[in-house]
This record gives structure tokens, C-alpha cells and sequence, in this order.
């Protein structure tokens, strides 16, 4: 397996998770590691990274104000302090931030909000306007309004789907535990730790304990659910202390530090690598083939209206319609090949080159879709090729801004 270094050296848009354990020590909050981890992602964003914080501690904070302890399963009382808890946690991450002239912005979440295209397509543009406005975005769940049917349920997971939604390369989860190891090492003086995890299977369950029994704060099962979720989006997770010194920036770094869960979708993974490749030529195809594209399909001869630049087989190649950049793929055959065969069947590639290695001319899993670009965008409607698309304009050519499915954005 490739190196730390290796895996984590491309990191651009990382997400930091801090748990209520992690912010109050000794039943106040500790400005001193706000401030510490401000300092590391400011420095994270010289190295060109973006970087996004999922901070708990409301209900924690808002508890403490307000003077009381509520029994275990006592609801409305921690929602009031969440309310509390919330704005003077901002007021704190604001103050730490402000010290490396940082903006920082609140973002209040329910898990419905994913549900509705319009509230996802909503808060996916404000995330990337804060990013490109240098701001850095500090979510929680919107604890004072969350009924049990919306609820994330914890931070973990509300990471987790935030780090997946926002095509992030890394999330950390910083804990009151180290990492994963194979037994509770509260328990077994002898329980060993696991640097590395490739699948979040039975057996590395087994190790965190069945649900209800994790150790550590917030328990290892919601780490693990939210180890899968990343996995499932090409997203790596690491679990760390949040007491290792330089955490976040070391985790994003690459160096040994907590438990890596790597990202096991092989596609995922391949495409994020076709996306941030250079592209060395240009394939324009129609209106049908950018429909075929945007469903996942792959793309074939008869869908190529024309072909830009000399290229190989395997290179990495635009994809376009009406000079619109839809996506990056990785093509099964070079330029001159795709020049003769460009609107025609499958059926006549052999008799037109003389050799047919395959029936397509890119498979859908060598394409990647251009969508959550990270440059300055602008979101408008626009017709291409006869198709009306949601398009982002960036840097002044647009692309075609597909989200959790590219149909709804085919309107006809
Ligand atoms: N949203 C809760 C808070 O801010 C924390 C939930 C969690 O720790 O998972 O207190």
C-alpha cells in the first residue's frame, strides 16, 4: 500500500471535526487549543488546502451558562443550550481565528437539508462561496431545532456526509482517543493500535464493540459509520487525538498520526486522480452524449462531434459541449483513432481503423464530471447543446454543475 505521504500528499479540501471532549478541558472551554488549531489551519491554507471545521461543544457550553445539569434523556433542555452553547462557541472560534486575520462563518445543519435539491444546490453554493472568499465555514448540527427524524445524530456522521458532499480529499476526526485500536484499551493494557484500516468491515466493527459499548468519547461505531460513508465517497479519514501535537496539521500533512481509514472505491478514487490531472486534449461531443455522460454512462463513437489535440489512449482528455467543460476522462482510444471513428457506430470501428479494443470510446468509470469546481463560479441556467443545464461559470468558461444526480439538472 502506498505511503502516508503518498496518499495524503495531494490533500486540497480537508474537513476538521472536534468533538465537545476535545474543546472543554476541565469544564471550561480551552481557548488555547482554538487558538492552536487556527494557527494550523492557517497554515494549512498557505500550502493552498481549504479547509473546513465541523465544531461541536454547543449543548456542552450552553449547559455550563446556563448553570444547569439535565437528566440523561431531558431534550428541550439541551436544545435551550444548544441555542446558548452555539453563539458563544462561534463568539470563540471567531476570537481564535482572528488572530490569523481568518473570517470564520457559521453553518446550522438538519439532516433534511440533503433531502431537498433546491436546500442542498442552496448550501452547496454558499460552502463554495465562503471557501473562494477565503472565509472558513464552522458547522454543527442546528441542535435547537432538530427533531430525532432530521437529526444527523452526531458529529461524527454530519462530518462524514459534509466531507463526502463537498468532494473533500480528507477528514479528520479529532477524539479523546488516538485511533482505532483492536480491543478497549481502557481495558486490555495489551490492546494494539491500528495505524491503518483498508475496510471498515465485521472484523474492525468487532474491534470498536457493538453499538452502545464504543470507547472513547462519542464512541468508536459513529467513527466507523462515518469511516464507511467517506469510503463510499473516495474520501480518506483519519482518527486522532486531539492533544498530538500540531494534529491538524500534521493529519493533513501526511505524517503517521491517528488511525487512516482509507478510502476503499477504487472508481472514486481513480477519477479524483482524472480530474486534477492536466488534460491534454479535447473531446466535443452532442447533446445525447452529454445526457449519456451525466448519467454515469460511458461515452460512445457516435456521440463525438469533433476531437481536439494529439493525445494517446490513456492521456487525460476534456470532455465538452458547445465549448462548455463537462468533464475529464481518460479515453480508450488516441486522437487520430477517435478523428475517423467520431460519429459512428460501434459496429464500424473495426472496419474503419482496422482494430477494436472496445465498443466505447471512454467507459463511464475513466470519466470524471467536472461539478463542485473550487474556483469562482457563478450559477446560472443555460442551454447546452439543446439541453438546458445548471452551469457554473469559472474563470470565464463554464461547467456543467451536476449534484447527487446529473438527471435533475436535465431539464428538457
Ligand atoms: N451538536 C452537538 C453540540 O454542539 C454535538 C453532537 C456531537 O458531539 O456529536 O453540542
Amino acid at each position: 500500500m502506498a505511503s502516508r505521504k503518498e496518499l495524503l500528499g495531494d490533500v486540497r479540501r480537508v474537513v476538521v471535526k472536534i468533538g465537545t471532549s476535545s474543546l472543554i478541558k476541565g469544564g471550561a472551554v480551552s481557548e488555547r487549543f482554538m487558538r492552536s488549531v487556527a494557527e494550523q489551519v492557517s497554515r494549512l491554507r498557505e500550502e493552498g488546502k481549504e479547509v473546513l471545521l465541523v465544531s461541536s461543544g454547543a449543548v456542552g457550553i450552553g449547559l455550563k451558562a446556563m448553570g444547569v445539569k439535565p437528566k440523561p434523556n431531558e431534550v428541550p433542555i439541551r436544545q435551550a443550550a444548544a441555542s446558548v452553547g452555539q453563539s458563544i462557541l462561534m463568539q470563540k472560534w471567531a476570537e481564535a481565528f482572528q488572530g490569523c486575520g481568518i473570517t470564520v462563518a457559521q453553518v446550522l445543519l438538519t439532516l433534511d437539508v440533503y433531502s431537498d435539491r433546491e436546500s442542498a444546490i442552496n448550501l452547496h453554493n454558499t460552502i463554495e462561496s465562503l471557501l473562494e472568499n477565503g472565509v472558513i465555514p464552522i458547522f454543527n448540527e442546528n441542535d435547537a431545532v432538530c427533531i430525532k427524524e432530521i437529526k444527523f445524530g452526531d458529529n461524527d456522521t454530519l462530518s462524514a456526509i459534509i466531507a463526502s458532499r463537498t468532494d473533500s480529499d480528507l477528514l479528520v476526526i479529532l477524539s479523546d482517543i488516538d485511533g482505532l485500536y483492536d480491543s478497549d484499551p481502557g481495558e486490555n493494557k495489551d490492546a494494539r493500535f491500528i495505524p491503518v484500516v483498508s475496510k471498515v468491515d465485521e472484523t474492525v466493527r468487532a474491534m470498536a464493540g457493538g453499538a452502545g459499548s464504543g470507547f472513547g468519547t462519542g464512541g468508536m461505531k459513529t467513527k466507523l459509520d462515518a469511516a464507511a460513508i467517506c469510503s463510499d465517497a473516495g474520501c480518506n479519514m483519519i482518527i486522532a487525538s486531539s492533544e498530538a501535537y500540531g494534529v491538524v496539521y500534521r493529519t493533513a500533512a501526511g505524517d503517521d498520526v491517528g488511525t487512516l481509514f482509507v478510502s476503499g472505491d477504487e472508481v472514486s478514487k481513480k477519477r479524483r486522480w482524472i480530474k486534477s490531472a492536466h488534460a491534454t486534449g479535447r473531446i466535443n461531443i452532442d447533446e445525447g452524449a452529454v445526457r449519456a455522460v451525466l448519467d454515469h454512462k460511458s461515452l460512445l463513437p457516435v456521440g463525438i462531434r469533433s476531437v481536439e489535440g494529439i493525445f494517446e489512449k490513456g492521456d487525460v482528455v476534456e470532455i465538452a459541449c458547445g465549448g462548455e467543460v463537462i468533464a475529464k476522462a481518460v479515453p480508450n482510444y488516441g486522437s487520430k483513432d477517435l478523428f475517423a471513428i467520431a460519429g459512428k457506430h460501434s459496429g464500424e470501428i473495426m472496419g474503419i481503423i482496422g482494430h477494436r479494443s472496445h465498443d466505447d470510446a471512454v467507459l463511464s468509470e475513466n470519466i470524471a464530471l467536472l461539478g463542485f469546481q473550487r474556483r469562482k463560479r457563478r450559477k446560472t441556467e443555460k442551454k447546452v447543446c439543446g439541453a438546458r443545464l445548471r452551469v457554473s461559470r469559472v474563470s470565464g468558461h463554464s461547467l456543467i454543475f451536476p449534484y447527487l444526480s446529473s438527471s435533475l439538472f436535465v431539464m428538457r
